[in-house]
């Protein structure tokens, strides 16, 4: 009967169990179970329940201890049926009322009934095994959760449609028609006039690395979608960088972090500016270190400024333009350590009323006219006034922290398929190299034969991206950052 475990996998696979909803306290919970014995464990914990369940019916039913049939809750029960689930296999899934005991309660009835705990990502580990997604989707679900900014939404909700998958998917075929063609070529060797002249597989190989190499372009800002750009605060002491800090996280629900390495760390938080994530991070409690040998700190907050994306130079409105500021501009440039845009912050605008576009005229002499325009253009952003006490400039602050960084980037157009992490960019640049390292050998008069091992370690990297072929090792590295129970 359809009530029992799936057929011949039973003994190898077993039954994982999970809270798929956060810790804590809520109106509600969500279990989850997974496996060819899932149906006979929820059996255990739901008695009442019609053998077989209804497929994608949610049934109010009693949940109890397996062990002395101790009434736990009542619940919400959906089964869905191999191969029709999120996994492939057989899935019910319990919502129950969220109380943080009754959930581990209910979970470890789900245990003693035969179900294991699942560890993270598992569930959608055994989707890519079904062949249900396949792991750059796999990826997106990852970033689709942990997306803290519109922009990461909009680009891993675009990849776990498919977008890069069919990218992919669509320069492995490119590939393997290549390959195609330099067979046909290497099968009639001897023949005067052979049907596939040398000169259109270069040209073809040409096509697949061009475009192989438009999506490795898309790293850097895929990357920097995913992780966060560097926003630094700068400044001498007292130029109202820590409220700054705490202003542009405080109507966020930041994440703040120290950032570790320095005998003081650093503040770091992750923030969405103006749609866009950034990782913020207040130097400020770096400067007292620093002594006399630079009032801005530089020295200090060195290390950070060579790694940020945007340096945010805070001085108070009522304060002059220094040596110190000089001294902190010298830094920029080809030269300098700073090759981040910089944008001017006139903080504690509140204490010298001015024009109320946010834009400040009293500007210090190095100041590039018509800088704080949002286009991009100058590195040193002009003015902006702002003021923690009144609000004043902070979201004017935020789009033109936004613009500074993002602006320009492919992440404009939502549809274009982005390479957001490590492995995606490393396989991608395995395949370009290859697809080269092909045309070259073929222009270099290696026979086709020797030469179109490139094609295969091309299509192979590929084929690792997308999860056609992997090893438990690629597994292992794409799910151990999942959370429990997806
Ligand atoms: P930091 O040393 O650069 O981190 O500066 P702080 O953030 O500690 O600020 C220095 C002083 O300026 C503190 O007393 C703040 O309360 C004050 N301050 C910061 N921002 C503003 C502001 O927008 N308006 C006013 N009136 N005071 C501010």
């Amino acid at each position: 009967m359809a009530f029992q475990p799936g057929e011949g996998n039973a003994m190898e696979v077993d039954t994982i169990v999970a809270v798929a909803t956060p810790p804590g306290r809520g109106a509600l919970a969500l279990l989850r179970l997974s496996g060819p014995g899932a149906f006979e464990v929820l059996a255990r914990v739901a008695p009442e329940l019609a053998r077989p369940p209804s497929p994608r019916r949610a049934v109010l039913t009693s949940l109890v201890d397996p062990d002395d049939g101790a009434l736990l809750d009542r619940g919400l029960v959906t089964c869905f049926p191999a191969p029709a689930s999120y996994t492939g296999e057989d899935v019910a899934e319990v919502s129950v009322h969220g109380g943080p005991l009754l959930v581990a309660m209910v979970e470890s009835a789900l245990v003693s009934a035969g179900a294991r705990s699942a560890e993270p990502g598992e569930f959608t580990r055994r989707a890519v095994l079904h062949g249900k997604l396949d792991l750059v989707r796999a990826e997106a679900v990852a970033d689709l959760i942990d997306a803290d900014s519109p922009a990461l939404h909009r680009a891993a909700l675009h990849q776990m449609e498919g977008g890069l998958s069919h990218r992919l998917a669509g320069l492995r075929e490119e590939v393997l028609e290549l390959e195609a063609l330099v067979m046909h070529h290497v099968d009639f060797p001897d023949e005067d006039d052979p049907p596939v002249s040398v000169d259109r597989v270069v040209e073809g190989a040409r096509e697949v690395e061009s475009r192989l190499g438009r999506l490795l372009e898309t790293a850097p800002e895929g990357e920097l979608l995913r992780e966060g750009a560097v926003a630094v605060l700068a400044g001498r002491p007292n130029a109202g960088k820590s409220s700054l800090y705490n202003a542009l996280i405080g109507e966020e629900r930041a994440i703040v972090t120290p950032v570790p390495g320095t005998t003081r760390d650093a503040l770091e938080a992750r923030v969405s500016l103006g749609g866009y994530p950034f990782r913020l991070v207040d130097t400020a409690g770096l400067r007292e270190g620093a002594g006399d040998i630079e009032r801005l700190g530089i020295e200090v907050a060195r290390r950070y400024l060579a790694g940020a994306d945007l340096v945010l130079l805070c001085l108070p409105v009522d304060e002059e333009w220094g040596p110190g500021e000089e001294a902190f501009l010298e830094e920029r440039g080809d030269t300098g350590s700073i090759g981040a845009p910089v944008l001017l912050v006139r903080t504690c605008a509140d204490r010298n009323p001015g024009p109320r576009d946010g834009a400040d005229r009293s500007a210090p002499r190095r100041e590039e006219p018509g800088s704080d325009r949002s286009d991009g253009g100058p590195r040193v952003g002009g003015a902006l006034r702002v003021s923690v006490k009144t609000g004043e400039g902070l979201a004017r602050l935020r789009e033109t922290a936004a613009a500074l960084v993002y602006q320009g980037l492919v992440t404009s157009r939502t549809d274009a398929p982005l390479l957001t992490r490590r492995r995606q960019r490393e396989g991608v640049a395995r395949a370009h190299a290859e697809v080269r390292a092909f045309s070259r050998a073929l222009e270099m008069a290696i026979p086709a034969e020797a030469a179109v091992s490139h094609l295969k370690e091309a299509e192979g990297a590929l084929e690792e991206l997308l999860g056609v072929i992997t090893t438990d090792d690629v597994l292992d590295r794409v799910f151990r950052r999942f959370c429990i129970g997806k």
